[in-house]
C-alpha cells in the first residue's frame, strides 16, 4: 500500500506505508523517531524507489538505530551557534555576515543535520515581534554586509512572509546581499513556484541561493526545472555538499555530483567535512580520507566544479579550507606536488 503521493512521509507507519523500511524495524526506531524529526518529500521519496532503500539517497533521510550511538566528543550545539547568539533567530561569528534564521522547519529532514537538536515541527519560527526585533539588529550593525537566511529552510517560508524579511533587507543601506540556504530546490522542487519566483524576482540586491545537494541521484528532472526557474529570476546559485560515508565518499560519486551541479547551472562552493552532531558518526569520513578524495579530483575536473573543502572548527571558532596541501619545505627548498602527485623543485 503506498502513502499518498502527495504528501510527506512524517511517521514511522508512513515510512512502513510506503515499503521504505520494514514493519519489523518499527519498535526499534521509536526512540529514534521521538528524538529527531522525520519527514520524506514525495520526489525524495521516488528518488529513493529508484535508488534503493539502502541507497544513497535513502541513506540520508530514512531513520537508523545508529543514530542512537553517541560518538567521540559529539557536541548538541557543533559549531557554537549559541554562543554567538546576540538576539534570538541571529548568529552572528564573522564581522560582515549574519545569519537570520526565520524558521526551524524543514521539507525534509537529514539524518546527519548539524542542527538536528533544533530543527524540526516542535521547533517553529520566530513570531513577527522576534522576526522584527532580529531584522532591527541587522538594521543598526552597520558591519553586517550579508544576511543569509538559514534555518530550517527559509524557502519553506510563505512567499508573502519571505517578500516582508527581504523588503526589509532591501532598505537597510549596509547590506549588500542576500544569500538562503536551502535543500528545497531538490526536495520539494515544486515549491520553486510563480509566487516565490515573483518573490525572489522583487529583490533589488542580488540574492544568491546556497543549495544542499550531495548525490547526482537528487538532481531529478523536476530539481533541474526549479533550478532553473531560479537563475531566470537572477538568482546565483552555489551548491552545498556534506561528505558522508555511505553517500558521497568516493571521487566517482564527486565526480559526478559536481559535474551535474555545473550543467544544472550550480557552482560547487563548499565541501563540508561532517560536524559533530549527536548520532552522526555513522556518516563520518576522517579528514584524512576527505583530502584523499578531493586530490584525485584535482587535475582530473574542470576548476569550476571544485568546491572548497571546509571545516567548521568544533565549539565556535570558525570555518577554515582542509583541502590536501600541494606544497612542502625541504631542507629549505620550496617543494611542489602537481595533480599527477610529481614533486618540483620552486
Ligand atoms: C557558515 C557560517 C557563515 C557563512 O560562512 P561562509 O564562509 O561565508 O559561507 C556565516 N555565519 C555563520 C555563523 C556560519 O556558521
Ligand atoms: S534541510 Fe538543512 S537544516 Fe533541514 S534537516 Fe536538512 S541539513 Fe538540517
Amino acid at each position: 500500500m503506498n502513502a499518498p503521493a502527495a504528501l510527506p512521509l512524517r511517521t514511522l507507519q508512513h515510512l512502513v506505508d510506503a515499503s521504505v523500511i520494514s514493519p519489523d524495524s518499527v519498535s526499534g526506531l521509536a526512540a529514534v523517531s521521538a528524538r529527531y524529526a522525520i519527514s520524506i518529500s514525495p520526489e525524495v521519496l521516488s528518488t529513493i524507489k529508484a535508488t534503493g532503500t539502502d541507497g544513497p539517497v535513502a541513506r540520508q533521510y530514512v531513520p537508523s538505530v545508529a543514530e542512537l550511538v553517541s560518538w567521540p566528543e559529539e557536541q548538541a550545539d557543533p559549531i557554537g551557534d549559541s554562543a554567538h547568539s546576540p538576539i534570538k533567530g541571529i548568529v552572528h561569528r564573522y564581522p560582515d555576515r549574519v545569519l537570520l534564521m526565520p524558521t526551524q522547519v524543514c521539507a525534509v529532514y537529514c539524518r546527519f543535520c548539524f542542527r538536528r537538536e533544533a530543527v524540526g515541527p516542535a521547533h517553529g519560527g520566530l513570531s513577527d515581534a522576534e522576526l522584527d526585533a532580529a531584522l532591527n539588529y541587522i538594521r543598526h550593525t552597520p558591519a553586517v554586509w550579508e544576511v543569509i537566511l538559514t534555518g530550517g529552510d527559509p524557502l519553506i517560508l510563505s512567499a508573502r512572509r519571505l517578500a516582508t524579511i527581504l523588503t526589509v533587507l532591501d532598505e537597510i543601506p549596509h547590506v549588500a546581499t542576500i544569500r538562503i540556504h536551502s535543500r528545497i530546490p531538490v526536495a520539494t522542487p515544486e515549491r520553486i513556484d510563480d509566487a516565490l519566483i515573483a518573490t525572489l524576482n522583487a529583490a533589488h540586491k542580488p540574492v544568491n541561493v546556497a543549495v544542499h545537494c550531495n548525490h547526482a541521484a537528487e538532481l531529478t528532472p523536476a530539481a533541474k526545472t526549479a533550478i532553473k526557474r531560479l537563475r531566470k529570476a537572477g538568482v546565483m546559485l552555489f551548491g552545498q555538499t556534506v561528505l558522508l560515508r555511505g553517500v558521497n565518499d568516493d571521487p566517482d560519486t564527486l565526480e559526478h555530483l559536481f559535474r551535474s551541479m555545473v550543467a544544472a547551472g550550480i557552482k560547487p562552493y563548499y565541501l563540508h567535512q561532517l560536524d559533530r552532531a549527536p548520532g552522526t558518526g555513522h556518516f563520518a569520513v576522517p579528514i584524512e580520507r576527505g583530502q584523499e578524495i578531493v586530490k584525485a579530483l584535482r587535475g582530473k575536473l574542470s576548476g569550476l566544479a571544485q568546491p572548497t573543502y571546509i571545516l567548521d572548527i568544533p565549539g565556535g571558532a570558525g570555518k577554515v579550507p582542509v583541502g590536501p596541501n600541494y606544497l612542502s619545505n625541504q631542507n629549505g627548498a620550496m617543494m611542489i606536488e602537481d595533480p599527477r602527485g610529481a614533486i618540483h623543485r620552486l
